[in-house]
């Protein structure tokens, strides 16, 4: 068992005595396998004073130091990817061989983003008579889930210490072992003390004692959209900045005259990923009526691809889900679907077979879902895949919009320039035309209900900024 049981906070592990701890569990085994420190609204407040000390002189630092050091994390958390991938595929059953890619090696790859967009960044520039300076928005508190725990945790740290923020990270409990080796590697690499805080603890805690601390100036939350609405109501007491990346119900909106075979096949491996913990999961297939018995084929038989087994060992395509908790809410979902008269393809809400420990689903396939079923509209966070109907493309849109979500989608065509004009439709905030590639340059983030805000790229870099104005005389 790993020791976890500290925190990190102005550059030194402490370990106050008389907190709680909390089991962090194996999803393959069940078994504990580290245990973190229930934290207190008083670590809290250490952790907020130690960035808020080393917040002016961080901000200070000039921009090429600041980015040597985020390139020397990069370089530390890629010395320990094979650590780090174990460590992730354990804590949250991604397949060791996807989790050292997508787990571990994309926040490796975001430290290293986000030192060059600082260095090539025009801090200051000229509005008329006015010059005008972009300033780190101050000390951030950092909050994040349990699904690509340490890429969210990178997606918020690089570019708010890359733009002159200090930070207090606050982990999912689920998955927090990955965030103790991010924070070794800060330590390794010579981050100052303070500039970078780790704490831990469930959320209506330590999570309430950070986000409410009048020393901070901004929160950045991933988790799902009813935390996100508490996060706004209590940051709004001391009008703080708040930056949240919450839930989704993605669509993929596959129209007549698209490649099916291919189009089908690559919305059931993205609606997958991750045993479907992924919040841009494209999780509802929008097909046109005529083509719902062919769509039907191809989704069974791609699902059907989908082992699932020991991620440990790359022992199936899938691993298990991230919790006890998870797998029953996704089970319940699935039998939910039955309930509603949706036509269940393949899966289903018993365990895989000869699966009997871990937190395993069965990946499911539902067809004939109506887009006012639960299933179609709220998140199931699993390995659990919508099929659905139009008539015509109107339709489609207005059945992709038809959701309090709008994190993101798919759109595929032969014909790009469509498929483009059906996506400059649909209320989100990225899409994927056809087989279009993540890229970690571009703006990630959701509108209505599944966000506000970037993260990624310059975008999400320009989040932990703050303008200022200088009206000069000339
Ligand atoms: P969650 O329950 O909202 O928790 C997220 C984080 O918030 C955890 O660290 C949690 O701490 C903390 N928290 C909980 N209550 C809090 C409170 N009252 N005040 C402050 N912090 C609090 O989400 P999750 O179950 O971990 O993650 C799954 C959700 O994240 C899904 O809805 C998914 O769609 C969403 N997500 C969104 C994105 C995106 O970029 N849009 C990306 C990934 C995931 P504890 O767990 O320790 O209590």
């Amino acid at each position: 068992m790993r020791n976890c049981r500290k925190f990190y906070i102005n550059g030194e592990w402490v370990a106050p005595a008389g907190r709680g701890a909390i089991d962090v569990i194996h999803a393959a085994t069940e078994a504990p396998m580290a245990q973190v420190l229930a934290g207190q609204p008083e670590d809290a407040s250490l952790a907020v004073a130690a960035a808020s000390a080393a917040q002016a002189e961080w901000a200070a630092t000039p921009v090429a130091e600041r980015a040597a050091l985020l390139q020397k994390v990069s370089d530390g958390l890629n010395a320990r990817l094979d650590e780090l991938a174990e460590v992730l595929a354990a804590e949250m059953g991604m397949p060791l061989g996807l989790a050292k890619g997508i787990q571990a090696g994309l926040p490796a790859a975001n430290f290293s983003v986000f030192a060059n967009i600082a260095k090539a960044y025009e801090f200051e520039s000229k509005v008329g008579n006015s010059l005008v300076l972009r300033e780190p928005a101050g000390v951030v508190v950092a909050i994040t889930p349990w699904n690509y725990p340490l890429h969210q945790l990178a997606a918020k740290v690089a570019p708010a210490l890359a733009a002159g923020c200090t930070v207090v990270a606050k982990p999912s409990e689920v998955a927090p072992v990955n965030a103790f080796i991010l924070a070794e590697v800060m330590d390794a690499a010579g981050v100052p003390p303070g500039v970078f805080n780790l704490v831990t603890g469930y959320g209506a805690e330590i999570g309430e004692a950070l986000v409410t601390a009048a020393e901070v100036d901004m929160v950045s939350f991933t988790g799902s959209t009813a935390v996100g609405k508490r996060i706004s109501v209590l940051a709004a007491q001391t009008v703080k900045r708040v930056h949240l990346e919450l839930g989704g119900k993605s669509a993929n909106i596959i129209l007549p005259d698209a490649d099916f075979g291919k189009a089908v096949v690559k919305g059931v491996a993205g609606c997958f990923l991750n045993s479907g913990q992924t919040c841009s999961a494209p999780t509802r297939m929008l097909v046109p009526e005529n083509m719902r018995d062919e769509v039907v084929a191809l989704a069974k038989a791609a699902a059907e691809e989908f082992t699932v087994g020991d991620p440990m060992t790359n022992g199936g395509k899938l691993g298990p889900l991230v919790s006890a908790e998870q797998r029953s809410r996704v089970r319940k979902y699935i039998q939910k679907g039955i309930d509603e008269g949706a036509t269940l393809v393949t899966g289903g809400s018993d365990a895989p077979e000869g699966l009997t420990q871990g937190f395993y689903v069965r990946p499911t396939v539902f067809a004939d879902v109506s887009p006012e079923m639960v299933i179609a509209q709220e998140e199931i966070f699993g390995p659990v895949l919508c099929i659905l109907t139009y008539r015509d493309e109107d339709e489609a849109i207005a059945i992709a919009n038809d959701s309090p979500y709008g994190l993101s989608g798919q759109v595929w065509s032969q014909d790009e320039n469509r498929a483009i004009a059906v996506a400059r439709r649909i209320e989100t905030g990225d899409l994927y035309i056809n087989d279009g590639r993540y890229n970690l340059m571009a703006p990630f983030g959701g509108r209505k209900q599944s966000g506000v805000g970037r993260e990624m790229g310059v975008h999400g870099f320009e989040e932990f900024l703050e303008s200022k104005a200088l009206h000069l005389s000339s």
